[in-house]
């Protein structure tokens, strides 16, 4: 078939698939990639733009959108010819230009061949995708490799197949994707184990007259049962895949002739209540072998497989396997990740974020271990929570995300940390706060002349191993600086929290304020505080504890005759005896100037104000009676311009046709929306939740009462959980 035939073929399945696909884009992309190979030629001769044509109808098969299509057949430009990131972006926009980026830097990566390297690489794969269609793209083009391998030389050959079978198999079955998994490690063993392969392939031939009949027969005898039945079916038969048959072998020590169970057979039904009653009734034709049977509609396998299984015994005496899934189901067995695609096509185009949330589901309902860390390594390209670079010689180093070369260098060694003066990134000398980004080659410039680290490192590192080992140097090598610096840095808090008096001339508190921390002297604790063995946050906190029980105690022994302190706050809020601190509004029940309130010392972050009415008020703990202290609003100091957040709780019985009239009335009233969602419960009732800002108590009553004023609006409340 010449290539401009093969893609109309591509271009009638995509139409197919999905009428509205933007086909002319798929045809352009065709025409510029094949006007950039001119003229290059693949390892067998062929023109080279087969392969990319051939990789392009592997998405296709996988059921990915039009921008994966183009970014496929574009997918070799960037790394082989003048067609670069500009060009694509212009032509085809940026997501294609990404997509091809993404596929051409996954294709620089070096690999060793250290095993217990693989799982990093797997996850650096990932990690530097962004995008998981990079992934999929990836995938089709290894596997089109793959399946021409044989005109590469033989030690290419056993190096890219063993990167498959270590790699992308693993990945591919990870995503779900059991049918590229499938021909990704049958390739790959063919020339890993040419003998081993070699003797299963002709084993199956030798059995293939006796295992077709007997699976025809089996087929035959379901499908009758389940017509009889009434239960809609279609039914395959088919010999287990080589590399699953290979590695049943290995494991019992057995030959080919002596593993029975090669046979699979697999009934696809309408829904999961006709999975279960299938099962019942091959139980019934055939014995079940006890043990072999899985569940994996109700517990789901990690990369998100659902099936019935069942290993029964055929007439003949010979196990084999049922598999028992509804069309749903088995698209995703087939396609996994992908089949998402499949689904949404031509649905809704542009919501990447509900991609990524579904994909997110997938990934939260993993629930084994050995999956756990991929789930961790797709959550880095999702969420961005670890990096991966590598050393010059080229392992591979986890870091946290947002980690800077000096973690990375006491992630070596402390004596590498400590006397560290530089480092290069890719070859080029950076900043030692540079944040380190996936892939990154990351060598660290020592010296023996350097005076250690310093103390601002403290505030670029992200990793605790970094900080533990600089506070550690700090401790040993500068007493008196630390004390110093201790020193000031508490003083400074403590007066401005107005303590500092307190905590210096009171012996009582000072002693115990050092005796709650283990410190013998003011001396210990000021180094403490210098090398970071303890935060002043911490101490200031005891110190707060101590002045208020101080008080108490006085305040029990001498009734009334200390007036309350009253200051003013920046906050709008007074809190009285302990005057200007840091105040946050509790987000239980989010108070706004005019609600009655109430303030908690916290033990973290100074003192959280409540409603009077709100629930965690009433329902306190009693050994926290002593936090409860009392606050007010500080008229005067309230800016005319300042807003304060608040929730309300509104009930409809018609949900959809009130949202957009609860939206007109907050904007006509110039309300900043926070936050807007809504649910439905039964019988069209529903709820809305809405965090607002505004001015006091005034200005949101008046909005309450518009609200209530909307038909269909049955009630409108604050809310406080
Ligand atoms: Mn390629």
């Amino acid at each position: 078939m010449d290539m401009k035939t093969k893609i109309d073929f591509l271009i009638d399945r995509v139409r197919k698939q999905n009428p509205s696909a933007d086909v002319e884009k798929i045809r352009l992309a065709y025409e510029c990639a094949a006007a950039a190979h001119e003229g290059q030629k693949r390892k067998n001769g062929d023109p080279y733009i087969i392969h990319p044509v051939s990789v392009a109808e592997i998405i296709v098969e996988m059921g990915l959108d039009t921008d994966s299509i183009c970014a496929g057949l574009l997918h070799d430009c960037m790394e082989d010819t003048d067609f670069q990131y500009d060009q694509i972006q212009e032509k085809f926009g940026t997501s294609v230009a990404d997509l091809v980026d993404g596929v051409t830097r996954l294709g620089r990566l070096h690999y060793s061949k250290e095993q217990e390297q693989m799982e990093d690489l797997r996850k650096m794969l990932i990690a530097m995708a962004k995008d998981i269609r990079v992934i999929l793209i990836k995938l089709a083009d290894r596997l089109h490799n793959m399946r021409t391998i044989q005109f590469m030389k033989e030690e290419k050959q056993r190096s890219k197949s063993l990167e498959t079978m270590e790699i992308y198999a693993p990945i591919a079955h990870r995503l779900g994707m059991q049918k590229i998994k499938w021909e990704l490690e049958d390739l790959s063993l063919q020339r890993l184990d040419p003998v081993g392969y070699k003797e299963i392939v002709e084993g199956l031939a030798r059995q293939q007259n006796e295992n077709e009949e007997m699976l025809e027969r089996i087929k035959q005898t379901i499908s009758k049962k389940l017509d009889d039945s009434g239960i809609k079916n279609s039914i395959s038969a088919r010999v287990k895949h080589i590399y699953s048959i290979y590695r049943k072998m290995y494991a019992q020590n057995k030959s080919i002739d002596e593993i029975y169970d090669i046979c699979a057979v697999r009934v696809i039904v309408e829904s999961v209540a006709d999975c279960y009653n299938v099962l019942g009734y091959v139980h019934d034709l055939y014995k079940p072998i006890p043990g072999r049977f899985k569940d994996y509609i109700s517990t789901p396998k990690p990369n998100g497989y659902r099936s019935l299984h069942t290993t029964v015994i055929g007439r003949s005496g010979v196990p084999f396997e049922v598999q028992i899934r509804t069309e749903e189901m088995h698209k995703m067995a087939e396609y996994g990740v992908a089949a998402h695609w499949k689904y949404k096509q031509g649905i809704d185009k542009n919501s990447s974020e509900e991609t990524y949330a579904w994909i997110r589901q997938l990934l939260e309902s993993q629930q084994d271990t050995e999956a756990e860390d991929f789930i961790k390594a797709i959550k880095v390209d999702l969420f961005s929570d670890e990096v991966f670079v590598f050393t010059p010689k080229g392992d591979v180093v986890n870091m946290p995300a947002g980690a800077t070369p000096i973690d990375f260098a006491y992630g070596i060694h402390s004596a590498v940390g400590n006397r560290m003066t530089g480092c290069k990134i890719n070859g080029h000398i950076a900043p030692i706060d540079y944040t380190l980004q996936n892939g990154d080659i990351v060598e660290i410039i020592t010296s023996k002349e350097t005076h250690g680290p310093k103390r601002d490192w403290l505030k670029m590192i992200k990793t605790s191993e970094a900080r533990n080992k600089i506070k550690q140097w700090f401790k040993k090598e500068c007493r008196e600086e630390n004390i110093e610096q201790g020193r000031e840095e508490l003083d400074r808090e403590l007066r401005s929290s107005l303590l500092y008096s307190h905590f210096m001339e009171k012996p009582e508190i000072q002693e115990n304020v050092l005796k709650k921390f283990g410190y013998p002297s003011l001396q210990e604790l000021y180094a403490a505080i210098g090398y970071g063995g303890i935060t002043v946050t911490k101490v200031l906190n005891k110190v707060k504890d101590e002045v208020i029980r101080a008080r108490k105690a006085e305040s029990e022994r001498h009734p009334l005759t200390t007036p309350p302190q009253h200051a003013k706050s920046d906050s709008g809020v007074i809190v009285e005896d302990i005057g200007n601190c840091k105040v946050k509004f509790a987000r239980c029940c989010t108070p706004i100037p005019g609600d009655d309130i109430i303030g908690y010392i916290t033990r973290g972050y100074g003192v959280s104000v409540h409603r009077k009415d709100c629930v965690n008020v009433k329902n306190s703990s009693p050994e926290d009676r002593d936090r409860w202290i009392k606050v007010s609003w500080d008229e005067n100091h309230i800016e005319v311009k300042e807003r304060f957040s608040t929730a309300l709780q509104i009930s409809t019985t018609d949900r959809m046709g009130v949202m957009n009239e609860v939206l007109q009335i907050l904007s006509n009233n110039h309300i900043n929306v926070r936050d807007f969602s809504g649910k439905t419960l039964s019988e069209g009732f529903g709820i809305i939740n809405i965090v607002i800002d505004v001015t006091g108590l005034s200005q949101l009553d008046a909005l309450t009462k518009k609200l209530r004023s909307i038909k269909g609006i049955i009630n409108v409340v604050r809310q406080s959980t």
